[in-house]
C-alpha cells in the first residue's frame, strides 16, 4: 500500500484527485468537533496517538496522508516504501 506525504494541508488527494481531504483531529472529540465531522469539515483519529499516525484523510477513497517531516530525511526514507 502506498503512503503518502504531505508537508502541508494537501489541497487534492494524491491517490484519487478529489478535494474532500481533511485534517484527522485526535484526542477525545470537543462536541464542536463531533459537528464539524459531521459536516465533513474533519475526520476523528481517536484517542491513541502515534508518531506513525496520518494528519489527514480523503473522505472519498479514505486514503490517509502523513506529515512530512523535512528534518528526518523523509525523502529518503520514502524510496524504501
Ligand atoms: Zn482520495
Amino acid at each position: 500500500m502506498t503512503k503518502y506525504y504531505s508537508a502541508g494541508q494537501p489541497e487534492r488527494c494524491p491517490s484519487c484527485g478529489g478535494e474532500r481531504v481533511r485534517k484527522i483531529l485526535y484526542g477525545f472529540p470537543m462536541p464542536s468537533a463531533m459537528d464539524a465531522a459531521d459536516r465533513d469539515e474533519l475526520v476523528l483519529g481517536g484517542c491513541e496517538i502515534n508518531e506513525s499516525d496520518p494528519f489527514w484523510r480523503c473522505l472519498d477513497c479514505h486514503t490517509d496522508i502523513h506529515f512530512e517531516s523535512r528534518c528526518e530525511g523523509a525523502a529518503g526514507n520514502r524510496a524504501l516504501h
